[in-house]
Order: structure tokens, then sequence, then C-alpha cells
């Protein structure tokens, strides 16, 4: 089946006054209708950026992003408001994403109400039908964002992405803003919205357990690059690249007799402005040598469905 999404050696650069930053620089992957691809690593490692691009919310500086076969940024400025209807956006601070101006119906029916094919007739009734798709109580209708919790704000911003019947969503940190409880349910909801809808993700986001609840596959990026790309169980079983061994080596385990030792990143963060030949994790790297500092490493595929950027990673790892 061909992919959804195809997005190939994707760039995005912003000029700064001390030169040109690297936020997304050369990123590729494939996305299958239905699937949810997640996409982790520390803030400032161009994930949001690559989520915006990808919708074309910001325009690339290189590559191509195909939806559904098109190079979506090749595409006619009446052709990309049509796609723009498919392809949406929950944010990640749903305290700031709300207008606080406007009703809860007004937030949800606003979409339509721009949208020139809408039946406006039928805005109301279908603003009820998505408070109910995601679990809003009807009573709300009239209510003001800041009259409700965390969780169900974010209800309503997920319903306001839903209202031109999306195929795919790009969720920045979605849950990250709300209480540990309340992100489980909107996990839960946005899954049987996946499967009722059959709907498209990239989940973006810091957290590696929320992750690992949600994805079918992760990336793992580090200063706007791709630096492993499996399926989302082998990345916890099987991590390979150091940069992702350190970051699950940080994620709490629930069993207290299980010891796990944490792997401290040391040295400086490389800058993304201008940066140098190789790999851009080397000052951070226990196992780096000198061609780590020259060469940068290509991502490369280790395993069966599994992808690694790393000169050395078969020393690293030697049950490959
Ligand atoms: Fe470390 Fe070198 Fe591998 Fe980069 S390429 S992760 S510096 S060993």
């Amino acid at each position: 089946m061909a992919p959804l999404l195809e997005v190939r050696d994707l760039k995005k650069y912003f000029p700064t006054k001390k030169g040109m930053l690297h936020a997304v620089d050369g990123v590729s992957f494939s996305l299958e209708q239905g699937k949810t691809l997640g996409v982790v690593g520390e803030s400032g490692c161009g994930k949001s950026t690559l989520g915006r691009v990808v919708l074309h919310l910001l325009e690339n500086t290189d590559g191509m992003i195909r939806y559904k076969g098109r190079d979506i940024t090749r595409v006619s400025k009446k052709e990309l408001i049509a796609l723009r209807k498919e392809m949406q956006i929950i944010f990640q601070d749903p305290y700031a994403s709300l207008d606080p101006r406007m009703t809860i119906a007004q937030i949800i029916a606003e979409p339509m109400q721009i949208d020139k094919e809408q039946e406006k007739s039928k805005i109301d009734e279908r603003v009820y039908e998505l408070m109910d798709t995601v679990g809003l109580a009807r009573r709300l209708y009239n209510s003001y964002p800041h009259e409700l919790d965390g969780g169900r704000r974010q209800r309503i911003g997920i319903a306001r992405a839903l209202a031109l019947n999306p195929q795919f969503i790009v969720c920045d940190e979605p849950v990250s803003a709300l209480d540990v409880s309340i992100q489980a349910q909107i996990l839960n909801l946005m899954l049987d919205l996946q499967e009722q809808l059959g709907l498209t993700y990239i989940f973006i986001t810091h957290d590696l357990s929320v992750v690992r609840y949600i994805s079918d596959s992760i990336l793992v990026m580090y200063l706007g690059q791709v630096v492993e790309h499996c399926p989302s169980k082998e990345l916890f079983d099987f991590p390979m690249h150091p940069y992702t061994k350190a970051l699950l080596s940080a994620v709490p385990v629930a069993d207290v007799h299980h010891k796990k030792e944490r792997i401290l990143l040391k040295g400086e963060l490389t800058s993304p402005i201008n940066p140098k030949p190789g790999c851009r994790f080397a000052a951070r790297c226990i196992y780096a040598k000198d061609i780590c500092h020259q060469e940068e490493p290509k991502l490369q595929e280790v395993r069966d469905s599994h992808q690694v950027a790393c000169h050395f990673v078969r020393e690293i790892n030697q049950n490959i």
C-alpha cells in the first residue's frame, strides 16, 4: 500500500544574526494511513518545526512532502487550501491555543464557518456531534475555555481539529500540559478516534512513556536530524543509538526491584547554527572517535525496519 505521507530530505533553515539555524536538516520518513509516528527528542531538536513544515504551515527550505502521492510543496494555493482540510494540528498548550473570548461552540464551529463548502445551517448540529465525539457534555456549549479544566480544554482542541473531517493530524505535545491522570484519558480518546475514523497521526512529544503508548513507530531527533527510526516496541527493546539509550535510561520503571543505570549526557550541546561537519552528537557521545567529528553518519538500516545514524552502531551494539 502506498504511504499516506512521504517525506524526503526535508530541510527547514531559519536565518539568524549569527548564521543559518538548521532546525530540520534532511529528515526522511513515510507513514501509512491509520498509523501513528511518534517524534521524540529534547526541546529545541526541531520536532515541532518538523510538524509545522510537514503541514506546510511553514515553508520548507528544501526536500519533498508527498501527501497521497502529491508533492504539497508544489501545489497551487487553491489546492493547498483544499488539502489543509484533510491535514490538521492539535496544539501543545490548550490554555494558550483557545481564544478566551469565544464560547466552546464558537471555537469548534470556526473552521466550518471559514470553509466555503460547509452548509452553514448544519454547523450547530455538527458542533453538538463533535462535542459528543470527544466526550464534552452538551451543557458546555455556551461555556468559555476558562470555565473548564485542562482535559476538557484539550477536548475542545481535538473537536476543532476534527471539524473538517481530516485524515491526518499533527499532535504537537497534546498532553504535556495536563496532569498524568488526564493525559491517559486524552490519549485513550485519541486512540479511539483513530480506530473509529481511520486517522493518521504524527505525535510529537518529549515524553517517552507517552510516545510508547500511542505510536506504531518512533523517530528520534537530535538537533534537526533523525538519529534512530524503528517500530515502537523495537526502540524500547533494542535502542541502538547512544542518544536514544541515554533518553531511555531516564524513563522511570514501575518495578522497584529493577535497577536501571541512568546515562547522564555530558559535554556541550552542538550549535544548530551553521553546524560543523560530523555527527551532531559527537560532543556528548562517549563512543566518539575522530571520524565522528569529520563525517556525518548517514541513517542506515541495521536490522529489519530499524534505521540508525551512527558510524559505530555495530561496535556499540554487538547483539545486532
Ligand atoms: Fe557517537 Fe560517533 Fe555514533 Fe555520533 S557517530 S553517535 S559521535 S559514535
